[in-house]
């Protein structure tokens, strides 16, 4: 039963989307399905595509194959916030033949420091009205698909089954699980980005083969616990260049071109200006795209949507307290909650274990020690001590800001990621 559930999840949607690093090379003889040049059920381009397009079709790896993909492909794009303005804007200028936008904002003041989507003239507006505007004056082409709403757990497989790719422009936990987690049951691509401060990620789930964003990280900070943009800030031309990312990965993923990042996590710091990669594997244990999945419901995200945040009661310790205390000899355990390839980017003389296996843990835990737990960035070692402390453990502190923090106070020479 499980691997037929596993069999369902890759079962291309109905209109069988074809592109994908993963998928087999078109056959040559599609192209004369529709005469020379053409795909079955798409019109060849008329003399003004032809010109617009001229760019890419020049590309050996696009050619006008690829440009009738392109104009044939169906992507949504949730959010039309910093990430959604420049997919949006590449994607309708690529030819793109349908796009769909979720959201359900109207573009604020705040919003123009990065938004590249809109203008000054656009504040008040409804986003998604200033959007069709601004692509029906770019590309006139492209067909927009409106959806004035918040994704939510009872509309998300209808409003994702209509697409080939799915790029997830989202600023929140919730929208972020919930792309996933469907884009895993429908058995979407997921284009994935997300931009904090000066720091960004960037990656494609719900591949065949490929893990999701689940694997690589289980369950989401509890609600509160992560500053938003708004109040942590980011830099402007950040989510331009996370977005172009997208962009390019949607593209490849339509024109089946290219190594997707797929299985990998990629890492941008526009501070010293480095990318970085991350190996992330497919978890056979993933509650959501591993063999296990059972149910194509999709979990109660409201639940740590709208939980009160309140402030932390988790008892914490600073890098600089807890160097001072494993210089001074003391007999403290310090527990690594992250997954054992965060571990090998850099790590503390700690006691590896990944958050999900602390339950099942506790008896290897000396009660009679102090613990000290840290994570990346103090998130999931937050909830670790929450749950140690819930198991009548009295000795545990969280490294406030994980080992970033212990990076950047007490180890500059320590990897960053
Ligand atoms: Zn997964």
């Amino acid at each position: 039963m499980t691997s037929k559930k596993n069999d369902t999840r890759h079962t291309p949607a109905p209109e069988p989307f074809r592109g994908g690093a993963s998928a087999p090379p078109a056959a040559p003889s599609r192209a004369e399905d529709a005469g020379p040049g053409g795909i079955r059920g798409i019109p060849p381009l008329g003399e003004e595509e032809t010109a617009r397009y001229g760019r890419h079709m020049v590309l050996p790896e696009v050619t006008l194959r690829g440009q009738l993909e392109i104009k044939r492909a169906r992507v949504l794009i949730v959010g039309a916030g910093g990430l959604g303005s420049p997919t949006v804007l590449y994607l309708a200028a690529a030819g793109v033949g349908r796009l769909g936008i979720v959201d359900d904002d109207a573009v604020d003041l705040t919003n123009l420091q990065r938004q590249i989507l809109y203008g000054t003239a656009d504040v008040g507006r409804p986003k998604i009205d200033a959007a069709i505007a601004r692509i029906r004056d770019l590309n006139p082409n492209v067909t927009v698909i409106p959806h004035r709403t918040r994704l939510t757990r009872e509309n998300a497989l209808d409003v994702l089954s209509g697409y080939d790719v799915v790029v997830d422009g989202s600023d929140n936990f919730p929208t972020r699980y919930l792309v996933n987690d469907a884009c895993a049951v429908l058995g979407k691509p997921d284009v994935y980005g997300s931009v904090f401060r000066f720091e960004g990620q960037a990656s494609v789930f719900g591949l065949a083969d490929g893990p999701c964003y689940r694997c690589l990280y289980p369950e989401p900070p509890p609600p509160g616990v992560v500053p938003s943009c708004a109040e942590a800030g980011v830099l402007g031309v950040l989510p331009g260049i996370i977005g172009s990312i997208q962009a390019a990965e949607t593209i490849k993923l339509i024109i089946g071109r290219g190594e997707i990042l797929k299985g990998r996590l990629l890492l941008f710091d526009a501070l010293v200006m480095k990318f970085r990669e991350l190996k992330v594997p497919k978890n056979p244990a993933c509650p959501v795209c591993g063999p296990q999945r059972t149910t194509r419901e999709l979990p109660d995200y409201e639940d740590f949507c709208d939980a009160p945040a309140g402030p932390s009661a988790t008892p914490e310790i600073t890098p600089r307290e807890l160097k001072a205390r494993l210089d001074a000899g003391g007999d403290t355990l310090v527990i690594d909650v992250r997954e054992p390839h965060e571990n090998r980017i850099c790590r503390l003389d700690a006691l590896l274990i990944p958050l999900a296996e602390i339950p099942s843990r506790l008896d290897d835990l000396d009660r009679s020690r102090d613990i000290v737990v840290y994570c990346r960035t103090g998130i999931r070692s937050a909830a670790a001590v929450a749950f140690l402390t819930q198991a009548g453990f009295t000795r545990v502190w969280n490294l406030r800001g994980g080992i970033l923090a212990w990076a950047d106070e007490i180890d500059p020479t320590m990897p960053k990621y």
